[in-house]
């Protein structure tokens, strides 16, 4: 039997223990915490109160993980068309902005509508040489200085000018002019978010898609690992444990992965720093009322707003609160590289609250009756200049050395759960064909 390990019980982790499972070989999984889930974990609070680790649903299209992920909450879950908005300086609007204009200042929406119009006459593209590029050759200057360059700064912790546009996929919607027109005419757009729908497990939170697969590997918690030889084939742990291996498949961020790695050359250890990422502070609230906000998360604009992103756990499932209460999850983003936390992880909460009531979303008169702030260190790949350069290069180093890489933070994608298991499945297939 070949002695396979999987570092990291996130859905990248069981992705790849799925695929062992499929090839008949029972894996060990090794995580540094005391649960299952990374990323997808749920933590269920004293007072019914349960909060995933940042706000997670399940929006895939890949049918095959849709039906796995069903079955393994044996069909009990929720079903929801997506309801997304932005907040911005007291305006609420329907996600996308682009094209849902209506109601916004006239002057606004003229310059706006006015630099789409020039848009779409253009006979030339613009040369793209960033995020800030893209936007500006998409949106028109006013409308991508007003939201998504702001947006950027908030969620990506640095400016458009300083991001690839690897990333993007369908995450910003490209209108047609007639949509932007329409939007901005009447109060009425169609949904066109890249996540028209999503669905969430009805108890226990995020992490119970991921339970019944405990079932097929061994899973070593509290094994945080700290050094890895290639040559031997030896992983060590700081519990002083130390396991054998024929293949390994690794979850673990690149930049923590590769300085454990014996003997990994000065080039791809210093690549490997120069990754960025942020990371988040969820600030989590439970309220005495359930009629917070009519969506599922909200983007928020402005810069003395000081989180990016709001999310209603209590609208992913009912069982996520006590009976007749709401639940809000903030997200607040920093980054080692461009906006280091200086603070508890604690301090954000009076401030969330503060910014909450600023904006209408929590009442003077409201009872907070659960709060508490959750500090993520790393939550999503910051696609610098420098990201592309230095991931092909660590990239390179560990397929040379034998060690198979997965997920987002092994990838080093801006990949979500299903795209993890997807591809924790495909690095397990890639180590088993060599050993
Ligand atoms: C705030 C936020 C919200 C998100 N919302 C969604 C959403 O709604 N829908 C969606 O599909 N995706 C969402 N995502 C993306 C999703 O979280 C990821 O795609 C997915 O969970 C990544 O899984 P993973 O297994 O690759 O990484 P992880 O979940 O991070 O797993 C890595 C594992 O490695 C372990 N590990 C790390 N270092 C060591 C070590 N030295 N030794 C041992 N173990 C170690 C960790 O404990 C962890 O369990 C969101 C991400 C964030 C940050």
């Amino acid at each position: 039997m070949r002695r396979i390990a999987i570092l990291g019980t996130g859905m990248a982790g069981f992705g790849a223990a799925h695929a062992a499972h499929a090839a008949g070989v029972r894996p060990v999984m090794y995580d540094m915490h005391d649960h299952i889930g990374g990323h997808t974990a749920s933590y269920e609070f004293p007072g019914g109160w349960t909060f995933d680790e940042g706000p997670h649903v399940s929006f895939t299209d890949n049918t095959r993980v849709q039906d796995l992920l069903a079955a393994n909450v044996e069909g009990k879950y929720e079903a929801f068309a997506t309801k997304v908005n932005n907040y911005w300086k007291g305006h609420w609007i329907k996600h996308p902005a682009q094209i849902n204009l209506h109601g916004l200042p006239p002057d606004l929406v003229t310059k706006i509508m006015m630099e789409f119009v020039e848009i779409s006459q253009r006979t030339e593209e613009p040369t793209i040489r960033n995020y800030e590029d893209w936007l500006r050759a998409s949106f028109g200057n006013t409308f991508s200085e007003t939201f998504p360059m702001e947006y950027t700064v908030k969620y990506h912790t640095t400016t458009a000018a300083n991001m690839n546009t690897e990333w993007i996929g369908p995450r910003l919607y490209r209108p047609k002019l007639e949509e932007v027109f329409r939007g901005a005419l009447q109060p009425k757009s169609d949904d066109v978010h890249y996540i028209a729908g999503f669905r969430y497990p009805t108890h226990g939170g995020f992490v119970s898609y991921l339970h019944p697969f405990r079932k097929i590997a061994d899973i070593q918690l509290d094994h945080r690992v700290v050094k890895i030889d290639p040559k031997e084939r030896v992983i060590y742990f700081a519990n002083g444990a130390k396991a054998d291996y024929d293949g390994v498949v690794s979850s673990i961020p690149l930049p923590e992965l590769v300085p454990m790695i014996a003997g990994a050359p000065r080039d791809v250890v210093e690549a490997a720093e120069r990754l960025a990422c942020s990371e988040a502070v969820i600030v989590n609230l439970g309220v005495d009322r359930a009629d917070l906000v009519d969506a599922h998360w909200s983007y928020f604009y402005d810069r003395d707003i000081c989180f990016a992103r709001l999310s209603t756990p209590h609208l992913q499932s009912p069982n996520n609160v006590p009976p007749g209460c709401g639940s809000l999850q903030a997200e607040c983003y920093y980054s080692k590289k461009y906006r280091p936390l200086n603070q508890r992880p604690e301090d954000c909460i009076e401030p969330v609250i503060a910014d909450l009531k600023r904006c209408g979303v929590l009442r003077e008169t409201d009872k907070i009756l659960f709060r508490q702030a959750m500090h993520i260190p790393y939550a999503n790949v910051i696609f610098d200049l420098e990201s592309m350069p230095a991931t092909k290069l660590v990239h390179g180093y560990l397929e040379d050395i034998g060690i198979g890489y997965c997920g987002r933070y092994g990838d080093w994608a801006y990949i979500w759960t299903d795209q993890s298991f997807v591809s924790g499945e495909n690095a397990l297939q890639k180590v088993l064909s060599k050993v």
